[in-house]
């Protein structure tokens, strides 16, 4: 199936970006275009001009800054996923990297393009979430950082105003957190039924802070609250791992779809809790 009809502008700056955006109500950003054509092709999006920032160099550095490993918005995921400097200082990126469709996908796909197509599936959304991240956008009215608790509105929905560039992604490393991701999909490749991110602090072998964020159960990715209160204060063994992911599931009210019905994909988040605990467990 072919796009409806669009134009097409190659800024030569972040800024010629934000101006193109500003100008018609109808511009979307092209990324990687993973998503955006797709969604074109079956009429779910029907932008007026693509304003393509797959080739702004501002766009594409991948960097340590003190304790945070800033990502850029262009960084390709696939470039993100085989890093050495993500591997040594945010492997959970890596481990919910390997999870998003196939290699070609990721080839193209961008870090900020995820982020921003807020896919409530989107493992890097998740990833994000449980690393307690925050973006940077540029837009008309300036620069701003937001955390991505405040980020995920609903499916498909950001806090991004419509003139925004969402330029970067800052994830404190802790070089004490210890990670864990598991999804559930039929097949390998395939959006999840259900999936986990998992990142904890231990004071010797007791959890002293766990963030949990679950993706495929609601309209966005979401910290998983009750899973975390079980973990916190007690050591990571089979009995404590079993509860938070019951836990998690009980606190859980999936939608269901064509995919998977609501208890499907309830048990679904608890065995991936589960997997993604005992990798914590084993880390
Ligand atoms: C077959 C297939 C399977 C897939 N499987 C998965 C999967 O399992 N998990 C998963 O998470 N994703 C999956 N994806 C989607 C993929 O990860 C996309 O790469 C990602 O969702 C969007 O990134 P992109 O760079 O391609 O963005 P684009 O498609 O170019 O853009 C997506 C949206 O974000 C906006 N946007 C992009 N960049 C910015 C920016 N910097 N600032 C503001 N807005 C921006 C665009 O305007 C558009 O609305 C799959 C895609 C395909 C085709």
């Amino acid at each position: 199936m072919k796009p409806p009809p669009f134009q097409h502008a190659r800024p030569e700056t972040l800024d010629e970006a934000v101006r193109l955006l500003a100008a018609d109500e109808d511009a979307k950003i092209l990324a990687g275009g993973q998503s955006l054509l797709p969604m074109m092709n079956f009429r779910l999006a029907r932008p007026s001009i693509l304003v393509d920032i797959g080739h702004l160099s501002e766009l594409t550095e991948l960097r340590r800054e003190d304790d945070v490993l800033v990502i850029g918005a262009g960084v390709r995921q696939r470039a993100a996923e085989t890093s050495r400097l993500v591997q040594q200082t945010c492997p959970l990126l890596g481990q919910a990297l390997r999870h998003v469709g196939h290699r070609q996908i990721r080839s193209r796909g961008t870090v900020g393009g995820s982020l921003a197509h807020a896919d409530p599936a989107a493992e890097l959304c998740a990833a994000a979430c449980a690393l307690g991240a925050e973006v940077v956008a540029i837009g008309t009215g300036g620069r701003r950082t937001i955390p991505t608790a405040e980020l995920f509105l609903a499916p498909y929905q950001t806090s991004l105003a419509a003139d925004e560039i969402l330029t970067e992604v800052r994830l404190p490393i802790r070089g004490t957190t210890r990670c864990g991701f598991a999804e559930i999909t039929r097949r390998t490749g395939d959006f999840a039924i259900a999936g986990i991110a998992a990142a904890l602090e231990f004071d010797g072998d007791t959890v002293i802070q766990a963030r949990l964020a679950g993706l495929g159960i609601g309209g966005t990715v979401q910290r998983l609250r009750e899973a975390e209160e079980t973990l916190r204060g007690r050591p990571l063994n089979t009995e404590t791992i079993n509860a938070a992911a019951q836990a998690a599931a009980d606190a859980t009210t999936p939608p269901g779809d064509i995919h998977a019905d609501p208890m499907t994909r309830r048990a679904a988040l608890r065995v991936a809790a589960q997997r993604a605990l005992e990798q914590v467990a084993h880390d």
